[in-house]
């Protein structure tokens, strides 16, 4: 398998660094590429070379930003399932769950070109005569951009396009574990004609790279998703540097999907279950606790348990596969762990909960069964903790109020969901829900790229939404001017 580069103004392999490898989490067997452990030396000449870039990008002229746009979308358009392929080799997930990361990527593309040509301000009335006072939106300068590995395509993607889009220039982290898939996408932007330097791409350590990424004085603004933990410690790298950067965070989630009385039982348990095993569970948007009225225990536990049995697990290539493997030995272990937490706590193990072993497809691989605990308290871990895996904890309430308390009990707030025909009840919950976002009837996970998007509480710092016409507030600053005649 031969050495993969990285993009440091242009595309170099930098010999000189230890590579390592990256290896299918379906079949540790098979080594996917090999990537250099860069030092921060690299991350420190990477962030040079995005400044003096960002001089001459910045005053391009935002239609010729917007031409580039459509084109890296038409490349990628073009290798959509090359990619998708490569994502599912990476990073585990089904073939479907990876084109929709294509497409979204195609559609952001698309969406942030249309928006950013036509840039908008706001013209004032002066208190004064003969003045005239408008606003109008500047890029940042050097934007950090730092990514987890469960969405490696499409969550980096809603933080780099908008930043370009806005005349800003990146040195992007990918986590270490998918940077295949970054490569991938940063290839398609240059073979499309970007400039060298405004888009860079490195990788390495956390601790070296990232790092950097974050207290370099060069860096301008900063946006990151990760975990809870990581976020806390960026936040306060950045304040000990006392200096006034935009940090951008989006954080974890312990997503609640509620079933009212006068709810659909069968539309429950179906979103209930995609959103819970779907993508493995590996999203912040998934579904990790599901809230039944006391008295319809008996009858949604049923249904629940048996729609999970269909879930078809195995090696995310394979047609027909709805749940692929976890995406490292770190997760698998981690998931494992949280599944013996769950046990000892007192919860009720009652679909699941093992490794899956015992045939060519699934000896290699990272492969847990979907999970439920049934009995779930509020106050047990796997009620509160993110666990980032195919483990749903289900939860009994006797009123509408009750539930949303306990929606509201974790240091979370990223999304909640409820199923209902009742229109007072869903306004009810919309308000009262302390999230980001709320779904009626819909699916915890699934988001729409012109919608934005961004959680509350330990979910984020929730200064900006991403996603949406809102992500452009992040990139660019207001400039006011007054001009007298
Ligand atoms: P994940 O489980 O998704 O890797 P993390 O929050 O640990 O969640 O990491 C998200 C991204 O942040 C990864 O690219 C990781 O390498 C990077 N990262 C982790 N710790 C730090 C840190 N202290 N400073 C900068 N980047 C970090």
């Amino acid at each position: 398998m031969s050495e993969r580069g990285v993009f440091i103004g242009r595309h170099v392999v930098p010999r000189d660094r230890e590579f390592y490898e990256i290896r299918n989490p379906a079949d540790t067997r098979q080594v996917i590429a090999k990537f250099p452990r860069l030092r921060r030396d690299d991350a420190r000449e990477a962030i040079n070379i995005a400044k003096d870039s960002f001089v001459k990008w910045s005053k391009t002229l935002p239609v010729e930003r917007a031409r580039i746009l459509y084109k890296v979308a038409d490349v990628i358009e073009s290798r959509a399932d090359e990619m998708a392929k490569t994502l599912t080799l990476e990073e585990g997930k089904t073939v479907p769950d990876s084109m929709f990361e294509v497409v979204r990527t195609i559609n952001l593309l698309r969406f942030y070109a249309g928006l950013i040509t036509r840039g908008e301000g706001k013209v004032i009335q002066s208190q004064d005569k003969n003045t005239i006072i408008m606003t109008t939106r500047e890029p940042l300068g050097v934007i950090s951009v730092i990514t987890p590995w469960n969405f490696p395509l499409s969550l980096p993607a809603w933080k780099i396009i908008p930043a370009i889009a806005t005349g800003n220039t990146v040195v992007w982290k990918p986590a270490s574990i998918t940077p295949t898939i970054a490569y991938e996408l940063v290839k398609a932007f240059y073979d499309a004609g970007l400039p060298e330097g405004v888009l860079n791409l490195v990788t390495g350590s956390a601790s070296e790279v990232g790092d950097e990424l974050v207290t370099n004085k060069d860096i301008d603004a900063i946006t990151f998703t990760g975990s809870l933990q990581t976020g806390k410690e960026i936040n306060e790298k950045v304040g000990r540097l006392n200096r006034f950067i935009r940090v951008q965070l989006e954080l974890g989630g312990k997503n609640a999907m509620v079933l009212s009385r006068n709810g659909d039982v069968n539309l429950a348990v179906e979103l209930t279950v995609r959103s819970a095993f779907g993508l493995t569970g590996q999203a912040c948007t998934a579904t990790s606790r599901f809230l039944i009225p006391e008295d319809m225990h008996d009858e949604v536990l049923g249904k629940l348990v048996e729609r999970t049995k269909k879930i078809v697990v195995g090696n995310g290539l394979r047609n027909g596969v709805d749940m692929g493997p976890l995406a490292s030995k770190e997760q698998y272990d981690k998931i494992l762990s949280y599944i013996e937490i769950g046990k000892s706590e007192g919860a009720k193990l009652i679909y699941g909960g093992q490794p899956i072993r015992g045939s060519e497809e699934f000896d290699h691989g990272y492969f847990v069964t979907p999970t439920i605990f049934d009995g779930v308290t509020p106050d047990m871990r796997i009620a509160k903790e993110e666990i980032f895996g195919p483990v749903l904890a289900v939860m009994t309430y006797r009123t509408l109020d009750e539930a949303i308390d306990i929606v509201n009990s974790t240091e979370y707030g990223l999304i909640a969901g409820i199923v209902t025909r009742d229109i007072s009840e869903a306004a009810k919950f919309i308000e009262d829900a302390k999230v980001g976002v709320v779904k009626v009837n819909k699916p915890t996970i699934g988001l729409e790229p012109w919608v934005p998007y961004g959680g509350v509480k330990g979910s984020g710092n929730d200064m900006y939404k991403e996603m949406g016409e809102e992500a452009i507030e992040f990139f660019t600053r207001i400039k006011a001017t007054y001009i007298g005649y």
